[in-house]
């Protein structure tokens, strides 16, 4: 049906690849394309020889005639982006010039601020518009399937949702002290910033990791959990009509923030640059370096992640609550594709956004977040993908829990 160019070949990417060849009638062709090109020969050594056609290139992302040149060569339909956050504007910026349609699964963030936010991605609308190609931002869980969740909800369960809590649980054990699920740089900068959640038309910001709640999570169990600012609270707030209050809580263990803490403490956690023997390092490129590489922790993780969505709102006048959520073993996922949940979790709603788009089910000129798209032939394919969900209707709340807030 189609032929995507994927730029990236990390620990999402590597997913999004094997769930592409899996759904070989509509992935044709895919061209996989990154900074260092023998991770993508790797990838098409390992999955080569089947329906799909592979081919690799090497591409700097941050280089915009680099990427025009590459996709001028391919000719995709769309290119997926599965490179870096620091990546979207300048592949935006590429599909523009050659009128491909474009995805990604996480929202900008420049390099030098810690700051990740849609507006940037926004402002692209009416060029997309112009141009007739889609944009389809934030195509993996959290954002991604949280987003198709809130959708699905509002059209099938609710008049009005007014209240939002997203809930992230990772039950996996990889066995280190500290070691971070997916780009370390990425992850810490995320946890380290300010909490934020959105009320009554208002950003309310709190410390990091200042409130703290206790959920029972199904197949899990008991975990902490967070409150963090997450990109998909931006999107909701605008685009689900009606909502008070929506926020996002990710469990964490005691041992990864005592890690945290102390790194934060003596300055590793830093992106301003400092000058060591000569040369200007970033302390939090540095603390990649030595961390665990993300994809190595596939084989030794067990255990169950949790991610899904509870809503509160009205139907016909009453009040009404509903939950749907996800439960994804690691080792299942590394048994099928090699890779741990979390690359897993976020890797398969990639492959199904993009082929949303090849099939023609989510093509709209502009720039649009999943919730803004018919839901249902995106939750089918989750279950047919291997993200099976699950709905409760009578779930305990959040706001039903005792609360622990730190001084
Ligand atoms: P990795 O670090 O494992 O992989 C990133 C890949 O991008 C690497 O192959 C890297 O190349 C490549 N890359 C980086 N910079 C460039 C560049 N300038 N030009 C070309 N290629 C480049 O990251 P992940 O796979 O863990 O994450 C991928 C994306 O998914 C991120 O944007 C992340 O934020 C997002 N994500 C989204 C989630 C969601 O639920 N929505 C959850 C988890 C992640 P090299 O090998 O040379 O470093």
């Amino acid at each position: 049906m189609g032929k995507v160019l994927i730029i990236g070949a990390g620990g999402v990417a590597s997913v999004a690849i094997h769930k592409c060849v899996q759904n070989s009638e509509v992935f044709e062709e895919i061209c996989i394309a990154s900074r260092t090109k023998s991770k993508c020969d790797e990838l098409k050594a390992k999955l080569d020889g089947g329906k799909t056609k592979i081919t690799t290139a090497q591409v700097d992302a941050d280089n915009v005639d680099e990427l025009i040149a590459l996709i001028n060569k391919v000719k995709p339909d769309l290119v997926m982006n599965l490179a870096l956050p620091y990546q979207d504007l300048t592949i935006m910026d590429a599909c523009l010039a050659t009128k491909t349609h474009y995805m990604d699964t996480a929202n900008y963030e420049p390099k030098d601020t810690a700051k990740f936010e849609y507006s940037w991605q926004w402002d692209y609308k009416e060029r997309f518009e112009q141009a007739g190609i889609t944009a389809l931002l934030g195509s993996g869980f959290d954002p991604g399937v949280t987003g198709v969740f809130s959708a699905y909800a509002l059209k099938h369960y609710f008049d009005e949702i007014e209240y939002i809590d997203i809930l992230d649980c990772n039950g996996g054990d990889h066995g280190y002290p500290f070691a971070t699920n997916f780009n370390p740089e990425i992850n810490i900068r995320e946890v380290s910033a300010n909490g934020r959640y959105w009320e009554k038309g208002e950003w309310i910001e709190t410390k990091p990791m200042e409130i703290k709640r206790e959920y029972n999570f199904a197949e899990v169990g008991q975990k902490d959990m967070y409150l963090l600012y997450h990109e998909e609270l931006e999107s909701l707030a605008k685009n689900m009509p009606g909502l008070k209050r929506i926020r996002f809580f990710m469990t964490f263990g005691q041992s990864y923030l005592m890690h945290l803490k102390a790194l934060e403490n003596v300055g590793m956690t830093s992106i301003e640059p400092i000058e060591f023997e000569g040369q200007q390092i970033i302390p939090l490129q540095f603390l990649k370096a030595v961390l665990p590489d993300p994809a190595s922790l596939g084989p030794r993780t067990v255990g169950k992640t949790n991610i899904g969505c509870i809503f509160k709102g009205k139907k016909d006048g009453q009040d009404k609550t509903y939950y749907v959520y996800n439960v994804c073993d690691h080792q299942e996922c590394y048994k099928e594709v090699g890779s741990q949940a979390i690359s897993y979790t976020t890797g398969v709603p990639a492959m199904i956004g993009a082929a949303m788009i090849l099939t023609g089910k989510w093509v709209k000129p502009g720039v649009y977040n999943v919730e803004e798209f018919n839901p249902d032939p995106f939750m089918e394919e989750l279950n047919k993908w291997g993200l099976p969900w699950v709905e409760d209707f009578n779930p305990v709340l959040v706001d039903e829990l005792p609360v622990e807030e730190k001084e």
